[in-house]
């Protein structure tokens, strides 16, 4: 049952923030479709980095709603590499736009995490309240603990000034505006883009990193925009929202479902000598599926989708 809702989006002055990202751009094109006055602006113009910036371009435009989804992104490799950027930059991001809003009196903010705020441990499939339970993952915890700040400073604006700020918890995303070089981009977008080659080439293989055994779940950006922006009108509190499709599949099961659509009839070889990583990482949907939302694509479809936008 879809709960009453608490917000419109109609005739509404809405800033998405980091519209260029894969994220932001999944909400601007979702947003099409609500008929509300859709406001953005590009880094050149306003850096997001820069307090005095984010002031006076809130100040300006007064917008009734924002979705925060700009951020400093990047895989293990960057995020090991650079933690002062990572840490820095989120964390700046972040406070202006929301100390901003409350300024300006916007009334309702969206701030888009990332499943890397959970510790490494949590529990399988893992619930909203397992946020702060134990140790994170040392590779990302630069900018999870930015993005953990991003979920606590919308409960406290809510808290000390009633602001209708609220937190979304993505799962792994694909879709379009996805990262297809290989040697930084996730595995779904790396194995399409494997399959594809090979494909071309008629090579007799694919080489999959790890054992094949880790799950995943993934989600199509345009479903989480889809959430995010149902988020926006009926949800209205402290604890933030997990956004996932609630199912998993092995690599090796993820593996196989790219090379059947794709049309790749090789063999798979498994890579061992590559890392496998966590061996699982699925949301606990239960909370979005009780405020009346669950995901409209299932995996193959939207493998499909973004197969054909991406090489047809
Ligand atoms: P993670 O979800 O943060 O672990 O990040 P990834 O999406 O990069 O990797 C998920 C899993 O897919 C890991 O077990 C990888 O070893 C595996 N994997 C298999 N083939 C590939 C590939 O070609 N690229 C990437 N990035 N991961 C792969």
């Amino acid at each position: 049952m879809t709960p009453t809702p608490v917000f419109s989006l109609s005739g509404k002055k809405v800033w998405v923030a980091g519209h260029r990202g894969m994220v932001g751009g999944a909400i601007v094109r979702r947003l099409g479709s609500e008929g509300c006055d859709l406001v953005t602006v590009s880094r050149d113009q306003v850096d997001l980095v820069r307090q005095s910036a984010v002031e006076a371009w809130l100040a300006s435009e007064k917008p009734d709603c924002i979705f925060l989804a700009a951020a400093k992104v990047g895989g293990i490799q960057a995020n090991n590499t650079k933690p002062a950027e990572f840490l820095y930059e989120n964390m700046m991001i972040e406070a202006n736009i929301i100390h901003a809003a409350h300024q300006v009196g916007v009334k309702k903010l969206v701030f888009l995490g990332s499943t890397c705020i959970y510790p490494k441990m949590a529990p399988q499939p893992i619930p909203e309240h397992a946020l702060l339970t134990g140790p994170l993952e040392p590779t990302n915890e630069w900018y999870a603990i930015a993005k953990i700040a991003g979920i606590k400073l919308c409960q406290a604006y809510r808290r000390q000034y009633g602001c209708d700020f609220i937190a979304a918890q993505p799962t792994n995303l694909y879709g379009p505006g996805d990262n297809y070089d290989l040697e930084s981009s996730h595995v779904l977008p790396a194995l399409l883009r494997k399959a594809h080659e090979a494909k071309l080439s008629g090579a007799a293989e694919l080489v999959v990193w790890g054992s094949g055994n880790p799950r995943r779940e993934f989600l199509h950006v345009d479903d989480l925009a889809d959430a995010v922006v149902h988020l926006a009108k009926v949800y209205s509190d402290e604890e933030h929202v997990n956004v996932g499709s609630g199912s998993e599949v092995t690599i090796k099961e993820l593996a196989e479902l790219v090379c059947a659509t794709v049309g790749f009839q090789g063999s798979l070889r498994f890579d061992v000598s590559k890392p496998d990583g966590t061996p699982r990482k699925l949301s606990d949907v239960s909370k979005l599926h009780s405020l009346g939302w669950s995901q409209a694509r299932p995996l193959q479809v939207g493998l499909t989708q973004t197969y054909q936008s991406a090489f047809g």
